[in-house]
């Protein structure tokens, strides 16, 4: 093994090249510390070049390879737990290469954070529009790897709906250039798709070519109080008459969970004082030009009118930029303030909207059920069907005990997600924390053509194994 690390030292310099234990550990541990990793060496290359050069060593040597961008992910894919495995980080390659403001576009190097591709299209009077909690650190890569949801998937589409071109490194070391700029190309397969959401088991994205939007001119939010998740689906649908496209936020969060965030999280006050069981977040935004007028009274306008029907039971509307960005913050603290409470089993789960509140009931009865004084904290992207459900321990109750009900928690949950033809993966990916969930709940003729399609690129098995399938 000496042989080969002297070849990776060879091929892009010493000082990129990690093998102490002790160094390495920021690349081995996950934020959530369920993955422990092992490899043999971080490496860090430059230029698409030198990842081609390291895949290929890599192939000749038989090593695993595993892809790793901003370290976020939250199913372990990221994470090597093979000690002779090798990681590729691409936290050098991280220019935004150009911003086409006519063409609407922008071409960047995988290792980019979202915060900086994020800026650099604001500074272009632009909008990249995929927005999580992780932007500081999660990279365009990743993002791709793992086609990113967020906050703005109601109005913008997941990851997948902002990528145009891509450039990357094929499980034998080729480079595969599909850098289009084009909206429409109907000239084959379109390839890119393939790649998007494949969390660094087909090839490593190197660069990628972005769509961008128009920056919106103005913005409205309002916090409001429902008596349950069936009333939030009807102003979910009234909202959604109203403001078509530029319905940008539906968040759904039971009362249980703002109260945990105003409990740990500072400066972080419940917006309203209210015994509603259900909160709703409602962003809207505009790149109209009358928007700065006209947002406001229309959002207005909208929820005196559901308050009217009796859809909504209070509501607040933030009447200052620093007020809005309070509504964000306590969405945005969720899963920490339940870090407070104990251990919690977590669920990234989809179902159909419609389907919502009555998964909602069912699943928080049946683990109830199974764990007298379990306390589910469904919350989440409503309008996309997509709820993290996630249940804290009971108050009074030992950490261990109820972590030690994870799999008989999670069984339950996936089965009724099952029944309703829902997503035990919505937008986080499989990993290596739900790849056996993927051959249990996959149709097996999808599953099947998956492990075709991984046989004819990667005959090898050295791309992020056991990652996915
Ligand atoms: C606080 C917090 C909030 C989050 N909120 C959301 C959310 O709202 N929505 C959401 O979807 N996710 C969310 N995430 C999860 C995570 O941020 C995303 O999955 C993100 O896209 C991962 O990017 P990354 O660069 O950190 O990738 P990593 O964690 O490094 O890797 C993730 C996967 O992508 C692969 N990969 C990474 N880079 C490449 C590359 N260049 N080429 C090929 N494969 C690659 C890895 O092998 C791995 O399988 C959140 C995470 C945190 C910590």
């Amino acid at each position: 093994m000496q042989e080969f690390i002297q070849k990776l030292q060879d091929l892009i310099g010493i000082a990129h090249v990690l093998t102490d234990q002790q160094a390495m550990q920021p690349f081995l541990r996950e934020w959530r510390g369920l993955f422990a990793g092992k490899a043999q060496a971080v490496v860090f290359p430059a230029s698409t070049q030198e990842v081609s050069s390291i895949v290929k060593l890599c192939i000749a040597y038989a090593i695993p390879l595993i892809p790793q961008g901003g370290n976020t992910g939250l199913v372990g894919g990221q994470i090597s737990e093979l000690s002779n495995g090798v990681v590729l980080s691409l936290k050098r390659m991280n220019r935004v290469l150009d911003v086409d403001a006519q063409n609407n576009t922008l071409t960047v190097e995988a290792g980019a954070t979202l915060h900086a591709v994020r800026a650099a299209a604001e500074s272009a009077d632009r909008l990249f529009p995929l927005s999580l909690a992780s932007e500081g650190s999660c990279t365009i890569g990743g993002n791709i790897a793992t086609n990113a949801g967020g906050t703005a998937v109601l109005a913008y589409g997941s990851m997948r709906a902002s990528v145009l071109g891509l450039e990357v490194i094929l499980p034998n070391g080729e480079i595969l250039n599909i850098m289009s700029h084009l909206r429409k190309d109907n000239a084959g397969y379109d390839l890119k798709q393939l790649f998007i959401g494949s969390e660094g088991t087909l090839g490593i994205v190197t660069k990628a070519v972005l769509t961008l939007a128009p920056r919106p001119k103005a913005w409205a939010a309002a916090w409001c109080a429902v008596a349950s998740p069936e009333a939030a689906l009807i102003l979910l649908k009234q909202m959604q008459n109203n403001f078509a496209q530029e319905l940008t936020t539906f968040e759904l969060m039971p009362k249980i969970g703002v109260e945990m965030v105003a409990r740990h999280i500072p400066n972080a006050k419940t917006p309203l004082q209210n015994d509603s069981a259900w909160h709703v977040f409602i962003e809207t935004s505009s790149s109209r030009s009358a928007a700065q007028i006209t947002l406001m009274p229309e959002l207005e306008q909208a929820i005196t009118a559901a308050f009217d029907k009796n859809i909504l039971q209070d509501a607040v509307l933030a009447h200052s930029e620093a007020q809005r960005v309070h509504f964000w913050h306590i969405r945005e603290s969720f899963s920490e303030a339940q870090k407070h409470e104990g251990g919690s089993i977590k669920h990234d789960v989809s179902v159909a909207v419609a389907h919502i509140p009555a998964f909602i009931a069912e699943a928080s009865a049946a683990v109830c059920a199974l764990f007298e004084g379990a306390r589910p904290v469904p919350f989440g992207h409503m309008g996309d069907g997509n709820i993290h459900f996630n249940i804290s321990q009971p108050v009074i109750s030992n950490t261990s005990d109820f972590l030690a009900q994870r799999e008989a928690v999670n069984a339950c949950v996936h089965a009724l997600v099952r029944r309703y033809h829902g997503s035990i993966a919505a937008e986080h990916g499989v990993g290596r924390l739900k790849r056996a969930l993927l051959a249990q709940t996959k149709y097996a003729s999808a599953y099947a053509l998956m492990q075709q399609l991984k046989q004819a690129l990667d005959p090898q098995n050295t791309m992020n194994p056991h990652a996915v399938l």
